[in-house]
């Protein structure tokens, strides 16, 4: 028995695929039609990913109503943005403007109520967004903002014409400016040349995900094939290796440290409890968040 596991350790360095998920087209905020990836019922988490949603159209009748004013609490909320200007503006003053390639990282802690509306009034919007949920000690931590301008998250380019956009983590001796200590992320945006293949180490504690968003990606392990909006939970082991169809391919590269608590959540509060929850919409009712 003893020597079966090892064998199974062994032979798991390699992530292959645990399962391929399709996003599901999605309206949220006041009428943004989106895809929704994680938080559907094909995938409802991958702890500690709570939701993650792609946003992308060059018709601002599906953007253009934005997220009017709404309440968070209990975990973070990750924007990056691919193209186009998202405005945002929170109820404790803070507020800026997210420009193509920057990423916000807001850790909504004990709260906050904020608009994340669309700048521009044309073109294309097209972007992500990810909740990370919070261990339940973090959960009313004050609320914090980690914003990086385009310059500031470090880019990778290798021989074999791969680049990476190292948003949080580590790649190729690249390290994410992002600090989320609960769980550690891997946060990568891949871009790889027709054919080109490469290997990213992600801890082996983390739960990890890729999604692919343009052409067609292969996991090396399994010869799995990822197409354009889809997902695939990675199994366990110690890297991946991706290797892009003959169109290339873009895609994400996402890791965290699993919670293992209970998970409570209604709408916008992600809580450890049913009575947190209760808590949490009397809080932001009486004002507050
Ligand atoms: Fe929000």
């Amino acid at each position: 028995m003893a020597e079966t596991s090892f064998i199974a350790r062994t032979e798991s360095a390699e992530r292959g695929v645990a399962r391929v998920v399709r996003g599901m087209p999605a309206s949220d905020g006041a009428g943004v039609r989106l895809t929704r990836v994680i938080g559907q019922p094909a995938l409802s988490e991958l702890d500690p990913f709570l939701l993650l949603d792609e946003f992308r159209s060059d018709n601002p009748g599906d953007y253009i109503a934005g997220f009017p004013e709404h309440p968070h609490r209990g975990f973070e909320t990750v924007t990056y943005l691919i193209a186009g200007r998202m405005r945002h503006e929170d109820n404790k003053g803070h507020k800026g403007l997210l420009t193509a390639g920057s990423v916000q990282w807001m850790t909504a802690g004990r709260g906050i109520v904020h608009s994340e509306m669309p700048e521009q009034e044309h073109g294309l919007l097209q972007g992500f967004q990810l909740w990370v949920n919070l261990p339940r000690r973090s959960k009313m931590t004050e609320p914090r903002y980690q914003e990086y301008e385009p310059a500031a998250i470090p880019e990778v380019r290798l021989p074999n014409g791969v680049r990476a956009r190292v948003i949080a983590g580590r790649f190729a001796e690249q390290q994410g400016p992002i600090d989320a200590a609960a769980t550690e992320p891997l946060y990568l945006d891949l871009t790889l040349p027709a054919g080109a293949e490469t290997e990213v180490a992600i801890p082996e504690s983390h739960a990890a995900f890729t999604y692919v968003f343009d052409g067609v990606a292969r996991l090396a392990a399994s010869d799995t094939r990822v197409p354009k909006g889809t997902l695939a939970v990675l199994g366990e082991g110690r890297s991946v290796r991706l290797r892009a169809d003959e169109d290339g391919a873009r895609l994400l590269v996402i890791a965290g440290k699993p919670l293992n608590e209970p998970v409570a959540r209604y709408g916008p509060f992600v809580m450890s409890t049913e009575a947190e929850i209760h808590q949490a919409v009397r809080d932001f009712q009486a004002g507050r968040l």
